[in-house]
């Protein structure tokens, strides 16, 4: 892997207006760039300087604080430079190309998205599961998510991914000490408790992946999807569930006027919530026009992670909705709601059936609805442990995965007659190349380039 340390900078702080905004440099070395904009030495390594930023003729445009890392103590280890100057769009531009003009002959360029992060990983600052935990906590929508985020961060995950790799390599030394005396294999398993070992990874590695399980539930939340006929309370439900968390973000407007989407939060755990109102059974659909948004919105059904069925627990269901439930997904978990109790007299009660679970309450009255969050929060597998969580992602869940298939394979080899040895330590092998990947050991430049594109410019 090339390590990249020509000098890049660009403006680190969100675009729009802000108190201060901060345009930052990062190269091998800073200081001719620094002479050219300050002169001499007008700046010591890790001091606030209050100082003008001047253009090359001499005029101001702008007073702030400039401070000078001098790598490898810095962000990126290498030298990095931060002007921080007010936070408008036009006077930080201003700033960001005057830099670039004292750089021009260093050959300072704009850097790319997350090129600051990469270089902290190039530079062995931050392991890759450090640095996507910084996209992740500037990404974070809810406190939970927040917290774990940092706790990634700070090297936790890490840590805890890292001591099982250990584990396991002691464990593929032992067996491999053991391959090259072939007499000795037949004792090994007993001898090293080798199998005893393997289970404790295992059991550790368990723990792990719920860790990281809950943490990704932080990240990615549970995409749920309101449906039922006009009227029968799916806005009035969605604003009881919100509750007192005061967490709607603002509502995106969908590609057709059938479909909103709003993002609420029940203890921390973000649910994207679609209401599909006027949604139709496809073969109801009366024109061209709406049958697209139809066809649109059960692509939306068919991604779901749960379906909220809402009928009138007065009225009964209606013949669309028995034509709207024929079309459901299978698969996906469903949610029967019925509202109105308050009009109709039943009980709030959770009744689980063969068909799906129904939930009777009443969202005008808000009755009932703790019922709902509870049995919401039991779909996306949520459970208060206590743990502290791993903001994962995706990848880093494939690869636990797929690290305990291989240990689970490894204790099968282990478990036979013939105790084939090489199959076990190459089982153990896999597991830790699998194990290794999340926090960048054995990466590829593609998956770095996956990872860091997704940062914005300046990160
Ligand atoms: P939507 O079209 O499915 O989004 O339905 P709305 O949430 O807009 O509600 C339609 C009407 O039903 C409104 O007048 C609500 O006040 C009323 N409504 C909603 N939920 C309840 C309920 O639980 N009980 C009663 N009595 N009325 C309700
Ligand atoms: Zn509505």
């Amino acid at each position: 892997m090339n390590i990249d340390s020509s000098p890049i900078a660009a403006i680190a702080t969100a675009p729009g207006r802000g108190g201060i905004g901060v345009v930052r440099a990062s190269g091998k070395n800073l200081q001719a760039l620094i002479g050219a904009l300050f002169g001499g030495d007008a700046l010591k390594p890790r001091h606030a300087t209050y100082i003008p930023f001047k253009q090359a003729d001499g005029s101001i445009i702008d007073q702030g604080i400039a401070i000078w890392f001098k790598g490898p103590n810095s962000y990126t280890g290498e030298d990095v430079l931060e002007l921080q100057g007010h936070g408008g769009p036009v006077v930080l531009q201003m700033l960001l190309a005057r830099v670039l003009e004292a750089g021009e002959d260093l050959g300072l360029r704009l850097a790319e998205p997350g090129e600051f992060t990469r270089r902290a990983y190039l530079n062995d600052k931050l392991d890759l599961a450090q640095a996507e935990a910084v996209a992740d906590l500037i990404d974070a929508s809810t406190e939970a998510a927040a917290k774990s985020a940092s706790q990634s961060l700070s090297g936790a995950f890490s840590k805890t991914v890292n001591t099982l790799v250990g584990s396991v390599t002691n464990l593929r030394m032992l067996v491999e000490a053991t391959l090259d005396f072939p007499e000795e294999e037949i004792d090994f398993l007993e001898k090293s408790d080798a199998r005893g070992q393997l289970k404790g990874i295992v059991e550790a590695l368990e723990q792990v992946f719920r860790q990281a399980a809950q943490g990704a539930l932080l990240r990615e939340g549970l995409n749920v999807v309101l449906v039922g006929q006009p009227n029968v309370g799916k806005s009035s439900l969605l604003n009881a569930l919100a509750g007192n968390d005061v967490a709607i973000v603002t509502p995106i407007a969908g590609t057709t006027r059938d479909k909103v989407t709003e993002t609420i939060q029940i203890e921390g755990i973000p649910l994207n919530i679609i209401d599909t109102a006027g949604i139709r059974a496809p073969e109801e659909a009366i024109d061209v026009v709406e049958r697209i948004g139809i066809e649109r919105t059960w692509s939306e059904v068919a991604k779901a992670d749960v379906i909220l069925h809402l009928l009138d627990a007065d009225h009964g269901p209606s013949r669309s909705d028995e034509n709207i439930t024929a079309a459901f997904p299978e698969g996906v978990p469903v949610l029967r709601i019925w509202n109105k109790i308050d009009l109709s007299g039943h009980k709030p009660a959770v009744d689980v059936m063969e068909d799906a679970t129904h939930i009777y309450l009443s969202a005008h009255d808000h009755v009932g609805i703790d019922l709902l969050r509870k049995e919401l929060l039991r779909i996306a597998g949520w459970q208060q442990t206590g743990e502290s969580l791993y903001l994962a992602r995706e990848r880093h869940l494939i690869a636990l995965k797929n690290a305990g298939a291989h240990l689970a394979r490894a204790g099968e080899h282990a478990a036979q007659n013939d105790q084939s040895l090489d199959l076990f330590a190459e089982e153990l092998r896999l597991a830790q190349v699998q194990l290794s990947s999340i926090t960048g050991a054995f990466s590829s430049d593609d998956l770095l380039g996956v990872i860091f594109s997704r940062f914005c410019i300046g990160k």
